[in-house]
Formats: C-alpha cells, structure tokens, sequence
C-alpha cells in the first residue's frame, strides 16, 4: 500500500489550503462562500485519507496519464494528499502476489468505505477470458471489488461507455462500468478525461458526501451540463456560414466554423471551451480540430470529417442560397446583356433610320 500523495512531494500550509479551496470552488462551479468549507472539509480529510481502489481493464491509460499531468501547482496534487490510493497497478510499485494481497486487504479492511475508480473497458465475452489481472478475468475482479465500495466512477469513455475496446465489432463484448454492475455509477468520460473531472467529482464526494448531479448518460452536469456548440469561438463563423472547407488558413484566426470539417460540438456536452486542455492553454476546436465528440456514448463509432445532420442541414440551405444568389447574379448579368443588347440593337435601328430619312430627304432636294 501506498500513499499516491508521496509520490508527488510537496508541504501545503494554510494559504495552500485557501487557495486551492478557491480553485475547487471555481473547478465546481460554486460560490466564494463555499470557500471556508471546502478549506475545512478538505483539512479534515487529509487527517482521515480516503481510501481508493483504481483498477484498470481495457485501455491506454490514457486517463491517468492527463491525471497524473495535470498542472503544477495542482488541485490533483492536494486531493491526491488526500487519498490513499490502495491500488493503482500503473503507479503502484508492487506486482505481482504482494499486489494482489494489496487489493485484497484493501477490500477487506475498507470494506463500505473505500471510493471504486475503474480505467478502461470491461470485456465480459467467453467468461472474460480477454482481459485478466492477476489470472483472474478482469469482469469478476470489478464485481468483487464493486461489492464492498461506496462510490463507484467509470473514469474515461472506455470505462463510461465502452469507448475504443467497445467499437465495432467488439469481439471481446468490452462494456461500460454501468453495464456491467448497474446501480449508481458516475461517468467521467472523456478520451482522455479532463484531470479537473474527476478532482472534481471525488472534492464534490468528500464535500457532500454523496455523488454530483448526473445527467441522463451518467456525467456529473458540473462538468457536462453545457452544448460545446452554444459556448465556442468559432460560433461566430458558424452564424455567418463561413465553413472551412481544407484545413489551413481560408479564414484568419478562429473566424471560421469546423462544421464542415466533421465538428461535433453541437451535439456533444462538455465545458471544454471555458476550462480549457493543457493547464488551461487550449481545447481541440480553438487548435483548429474538430470535437471527435470524445465525451458521447457514440465515441469512436461515428464518422470523424462527416458533417453532422444538423451542420448539414444548415451547409446545404447556405449552399442553396449561395447558388440562388449565383443565378441571381447570372440572371442580372444575362439580363444586362439582353438589354445591352437590346439597346445597341436598337441604337443601331435608330441610326439606320435616321441614315434613312437622311436619303429620303436628300432625294427629294
Ligand atoms: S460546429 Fe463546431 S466549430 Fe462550428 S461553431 Fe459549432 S462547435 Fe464551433
Ligand atoms: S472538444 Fe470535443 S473532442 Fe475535444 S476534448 Fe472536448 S469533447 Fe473531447
């Protein structure tokens, strides 16, 4: 057993405490008032450490890759200070028996207590013969450590929803954590997850002491309550229809909307546009890729550069009114010609005429 905490070496003093209590309030979206409780509720849990078993099936460890990276100074280095983590077969030093008898004395001395993070896909096809920790199948290794935990949280899409391992054709029957166990599961999908999701969801646990609000797909509405569409930079561009159609540079800076490009932000909910990747320094579609859409139950399944129906919808009427603008144009520009054409014809008439009566004239003198 270990305590993940030491793993990241660093003293927190009260103004620590402060400011990253101010940080979680901002990270879930709640009042500075909140401040002096989160500070106590957060002093208060370091002294008793919570206990977590993080297990990981069917996956990159993508997840706790952009955990484990997330900013320095961070909010996941404090709340890791206030966990012990009692199994973590990526950052664990132990393998092996002594890792298994790790897990097991954690379910047992835990045992109702203890916060359950699954990583990854669960393949359940032919007994889970697919995926062993340990020789044993990676789905019965979830049941038995889902039975004595309080919480359980799906991190990432593949332990949400399936994700990559689930993909057609999944040969392997890869489920989401929910699936496998039903009951009350919080989804922290993502391909990867944001670190501040699951910070998040495991402050707002010890907080309250009870899981965040989740929306229909299981996601923490903290987090996933907003359309990227309805929050993003390029929308402007949206609006006036300007599409990129290759990627490079047809219009400056974010002016332009990757709709066209396949961009998933109108049906995908995520606050990726305010919080931001990298520390705060990006997110996909101000870098100028299209949302894949990583954080949906249909993450890998639908088509990446695909507009989606309803950017279709709105590419085509624009398409239309383009082309009706052409005629339009075609039309005034044939129709001037007609009429330049009318006029000169009709100059030349005049002038004939007038050459005509010019004759008649002369003839008479
Ligand atoms: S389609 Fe994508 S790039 Fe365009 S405005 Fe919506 S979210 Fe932004
Ligand atoms: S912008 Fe889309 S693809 Fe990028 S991280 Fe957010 S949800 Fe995933």
């Amino acid at each position: 057993m270990f305590e993940l905490g030491k793993v990241f070496r660093k003293e927190f003093t009260r103004r620590d405490f402060l400011k990253y209590s101010s940080s979680l309030a901002v990270l879930m979206g709640l009042s500075e008032l909140y401040v002096p409780r989160i500070a106590h509720a957060l002093e208060s849990v370091v002294s008793r450490k919570t206990p977590v078993i993080w297990l990981h099936g069917a996956e990159c460890t993508g997840c706790t890759v952009s955990f484990a990276n997330s900013h320095y100074p961070s909010v996941a280095e404090l709340v890791l200070d206030t966990l012990s983590v009692k199994y973590h077969e990526t950052l664990m030093a132990a393998s092996g028996h002594v890792a298994e008898k790790a897990l097991d004395d954690a379910i047992r001395e835990f045992n109702g207590k203890y916060v359950m993070i699954v990583e990854g896909a669960i393949p359940t096809k032919d007994g889970g013969i697919y995926c062993k920790i340990g020789g044993k199948p990676f789905v019965d290794v979830v049941q038995k450590v889902a039975k004595g935990a309080a919480y359980h949280v799906a991190l990432g899409t593949c332990a949400s929803y399936g994700g990559i391992p689930a993909s057609g054709p999944n040969p392997t029957g890869a489920k989401g954590l929910k699936d496998v166990i039903g009951g009350t599961v919080v989804n922290i999908p993502g391909c990867p997850a944001h670190p501040d999701w699951l910070v998040g969801t495991i402050v707002n646990i010890l907080l309250f002491g009870k899981v965040p609000d989740l929306d229909s797909k299981g996601r923490p509405t903290i987090f996933y309550g907003k359309v990227i569409h309805e929050n993003c930079p390029r929308r402007g561009g949206y609006e006036q229809g300007r599409f990129i159609r290759n990627f490079g540079s047809e219009f400056p800076d974010i002016e332009g909307c990757l709709g066209a490009k396949g961009c998933r932000g109108p049906v995908t909910s995520a606050d990726c546009p305010h919080r931001l990747w990298n520390s705060g320094t990006n997110f996909c579609i101000a870098a100028g890729a299209p949302c894949a859409g990583c954080v949906e139950p249909e993450f890998p399944q639908t088509p990446l550069y695909e507009a989606v129906p309803e950017v279709a919808k709105t590419i085509r009427a624009q398409e239309n009114d383009d082309k009706q603008a052409a005629i339009g144009t075609f039309g005034a520009s044939l129709g001037g010609a007609v009429v330049g054409a009318a006029a000169a014809a009709g100059g030349m008439y005049l002038a004939k005429e007038k050459s005509r009566q010019q004759a008649s004239k002369a003839e008479e003198v």
